[in-house]
């Protein structure tokens, strides 16, 4: 069994040696296990949390420990009655050729419903963490403007996609112009805005003329910054993500802007929360795949995905991810089905 381990935690941004490939014995399914083999790996940038020591939402992946993540898999033996061998699964089988699992941990995917990789996508964790998040806390009302970065990704992607549906205006902000003519070519937003201009800020102003209502925070940064005198008055801003910081290694040179952060959320009544998306699958996770699936399959929302090929090249894509240089959402296929 062919696997990546975390060799060592980065410090700043990872580094392929941060990671080992290894090969470990094939494990065998006990009761009420299956064997599965991997097809599909998502890499997503909560990853690069995982790989660090200390407090966070969730524990961290040991050194010598299996990188985590979400996997398509196919069930090749079984030792439940509930799945077959064949049975295509979503799973969380981590960075590895084969994994084991139990069924109540698993959702099976029909592949005449949707391609299979789209579960780890539109369909999936980064789909519904969109979904969930605009919904329930940018609370978007016809007419209003949305912002959101990392905008070409599988959550800013559908964030802009799902905004537009229910009748407001989309900006998306990415990393150079291909992307940028993705973003209203592609996916239909009203306007792109590349956060490397160097006039960035007065850029993301024009694309704004009746100020910001909704800010999805993906990225934190230089972004954030850009967007805060953009915000009107009971504006809310999802905080989803920071991507921007995941590899900083010490605080952004001073002044201390908590002050004036803290000074627009009391004086322009901002809603700010921040929010992991799992909370919301109780609730959610129905309605999203019956309205999500259905604007895919009406061609609604689009999606991109940018696959790379071979469990070996999981570190460097994903390294590459975290600095932009993947366009849509990053998977690695690991096997052919
Ligand atoms: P993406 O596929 O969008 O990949 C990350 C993107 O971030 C890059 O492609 C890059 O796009 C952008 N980026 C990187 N550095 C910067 C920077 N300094 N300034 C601006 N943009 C930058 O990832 P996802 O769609 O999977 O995730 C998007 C965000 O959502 C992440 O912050 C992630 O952590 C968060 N998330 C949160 C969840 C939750 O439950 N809260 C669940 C899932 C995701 P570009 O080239 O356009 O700059």
């Amino acid at each position: 069994n062919r696997r990546i381990v975390l060799a060592k935690r980065p410090e700043g941004a990872p580094q392929t040696d941060d990671f080992r490939l290894e090969e470990a014995p094939l494990p065998e399914p006990r009761e009420g296990q299956v064997l599965l083999r991997t097809l599909f790996l998502s890499l997503d940038p909560y990853m690069r949390g995982r790989m660090n020591a200390g407090r966070s939402y969730a524990k961290p992946v040991e050194v010598g420990a299996v990188m985590e993540g979400g996997t398509v898999a196919e069930v090749v033996a079984s030792e439940a009655a509930e799945l077959q061998p064949g049975d295509l699964v979503l799973a969380h089988g981590g960075w590895q050729a084969f994994s084991l699992a139990r069924p109540e941990h698993l959702r099976r995917l029909d592949p005449d419903l949707a391609p299979p990789s789209t579960a780890l996508g539109v369909l999936g964790m980064p789909g519904f963490t969109a979904y969930s998040g605009l919904k329930v806390i940018g609370k978007p009302r016809e007419g209003e403007t949305l912002v959101v970065a990392a905008a070409t990704g599988p959550v800013g992607s559908a964030v802009g996609q799902i905004a537009r549906i229910l009748g407001l205006r989309a900006v998306g902000i990415a990393g150079g112009e291909r992307k940028c003519r993705a973003l209203t070519e592609e996916f239909g937003f009203d306007a792109a805005v590349d956060h490397r201009a160097d006039d960035f800020p007065e850029r993301l102003r024009a694309a704004c003329p009746d100020g910001v209502d909704i800010y999805f925070e993906n990225v934190g940064g230089p972004v954030l910054e850009a967007v805060l005198p953009l915000l009107n008055d009971h504006a809310r801003i999802p905080v989803c993500g920071l991507v921007s910081q995941y590899n900083a290694s010490s605080p952004p040179p001073g002044p201390d802007r908590s002050p004036a952060l803290m000074g627009a959320i009391l004086t322009r009544q901002l809603t700010v929360r921040g929010f992991i998306q799992t909370q919301f699958v109780d609730a959610l996770q129905e309605p999203f795949l019956k309205e999500m699936g259905a604007w895919v399959r009406e061609g609604r929302v689009r999606y991109r995905e940018d696959i790379v090929d071979g469990l070996e090249n999981a570190p460097e894509a994903f390294i590459g991810m975290l600095g932009g240089a993947n366009f849509g959402k990053q998977l690695v296929r690991v096997a052919e089905p």
